[in-house]
């Protein structure tokens, strides 16, 4: 096992991680920007390293100041949490190079995985469900009228190098086809420097529903189950659920298995989410997250695995501690995020907490960094927060977030607080019956 980690992150998900090399027993460095130097990650964990200014392209994306803190402090393992450098192939050879572990899957696997045509060939090699589409790039207008009539419209044309929903045109005819590819090159040109595109079916009322899994790297693996995150706004996810009745549990472990098969096929190592969109009883594959995700804990709650120290384990060289038959599934868990926005508008809300209550009591859990009297910084996503409730069913689930909801206290900012309580109220939320346009819809009909 390893001796010292450095989380290269910082917020709730740096201390989720501290807290499970605390519980193995191993050293935790934290690293920081100067913006952060009073952060709940550096006060917890046994040594700091400031690695920059407050931007985060000089501080937790700076790869040598962090190469240097590893140094520094004789960490022999990095992980680095989710968004930041947590999927950057290069990072984790460099650290490798180093002989650092990188808590995480190989470099290669990160690469193909990182690159939308390479991950949707090598998920059809491995027998995963994907949306049909075409073979790779679409090059000539002749090429975009053919493949359209394949696969039926409505069709979707995505930039190759596309990244957080952006670059994406629907033509719904073949009039409206010529000027949805032209404008999506041009779009894709402009905003990634690459005008390739491909093209899929464009499916009208999906719900999004992912795979987690975990691989040792010795060709053992199994699936977690699945998670429903929906809803969404602009393509953020807002409240995700694990459990309960939208997924049978035999499509569910059906899923399940042909994900887990495909991770011992590729000899996947550490925790990893196949993103899938669901419409009528069928899944279609969009993209596989090679790293931690922020949604974790429903599962963990809902499967009583602690996903973060199997991460570490399984870096460090030991096999999964657990098989398929030993993974079981009780109850209902929801997380709802709590971000320093503005509830209506969702403008960023930085400053000082004056008051923080956070909800306790019988199902609940809170992954959050911030205390009383904390400044949250400017600089980095609004994401302050974490509320998890489990239910034995998804009615007690939500009777138990509502409570919980109202008795969350966060004053001196405005918080995403105030739309839970409003989603709670609505007939489609309580019923579950949801797709991944109705928050967006929602919220332009309800000003
Ligand atoms: P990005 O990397 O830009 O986020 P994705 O492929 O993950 O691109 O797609 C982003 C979002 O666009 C998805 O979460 C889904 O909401 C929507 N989307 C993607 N593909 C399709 C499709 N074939 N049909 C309908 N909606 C889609």
């Amino acid at each position: 096992m390893f001796q010292k980690v450095l989380i290269a992150n910082r917020g709730e998900i740096a201390l989720r991680i501290l807290r499970a090399c605390k519980e193995l027993g191993i050293q935790t460095v934290a690293v920081h920007s100067t913006a952060d130097a009073n952060a709940m990650h550096v006060r917890l964990a046994d040594e700091s390293v400031c690695i920059g200014p407050n931007a985060a392209k000089d501080s937790y994306l700076n790869i040598p100041a962090i190469m240097a803190a590893c140094e520094i402090t004789g960490a022999d393992a990095v992980h680095p949490g989710y968004g930041f450098l947590s999927e950057n192939a290069r990072f984790a050879k460099i650290l490798t190079e180093h002989n650092v572990t990188f808590i995480g899957p190989s470099a290669h696997h990160i690469e193909i995985m990182g690159d939308k045509i390479t991950a949707k060939k090598t998920a059809v090699e491995l027998g995963i469900p994907v949306v049909p589409g075409s073979a790779g790039a679409v090059e000539t207008e002749q090429q975009a009228i053919k493949t359209a009539k394949e696969i039926g419209y409505p069709v979707l044309i995505k930039a190759t190098a596309g990244g957080g929903g952006r670059g994406m045109k629907v033509a719904k005819t073949e009039s409206e086809l010529l000027v949805a590819w032209s404008t999506a090159r041009t779009e894709a040109k402009a905003a990634f420097g690459n005008d390739s595109v491909y093209m899929e079916k464009y499916l009208g009322k999906p719900r999004h529903i992912e795979v987690q899994v975990m691989g040792d790297g010795q060709g053992n693996a199994v699936h977690l189950g699945v998670r429903d995150c929906s809803l969404q706004r602009r393509h953020q996810k807002v409240w995700e659920e694990a459990g309960g009745p939208t997924i049978l549990p035999e499509e569910r472990d059906e899923i399940g298995e042909i994900c887990a098969a495909a991770m011992r096929k590729l000899k996947y190592s550490g925790a990893g989410t196949v993103e899938f969109l669901y419409e009528n009883g069928e899944f279609y594959f969009i993209e596989m997250n090679t790293r931690l995700q922020v949604e974790h804990p429903v599962t963990e709650r809902i499967t009583g695995i602690d996903i973060v120290y199997e991460q570490i384990r399984v870096a460090s060289g030991e096999k999964l501690s657990m098989t398929q038959d030993q993974v079981q599934f009780y109850g209902h868990a929801i997380e709802v995020r709590i971000n320093a926005e503005d509830p209506q508008t969702f403008a960023p809300s930085p400053g000082t907490i004056t008051f923080y209550h956070p909800a306790g009591g019988v199902g609940v859990r809170v992954d959050s960094a911030v205390y009383q009297g904390y400044k949250i910084p400017p600089y980095y996503d609004s994401l302050i927060g974490k509320l998890i409730v489990y239910g034995r069913n998804r009615e007690e689930c939500l009777q138990r977030l509502r409570r919980a909801v109202d008795e969350f206290v966060i004053d001196g900012i405005k918080t995403t607080l105030p739309l839970f309580q409003r989603l709670m109220k609505e007939p489609d939320i309580l019923a579950g019956n949801y797709d991944i346009h109705w928050l967006e819809k929602y919220l332009a009909e309800n000003k």
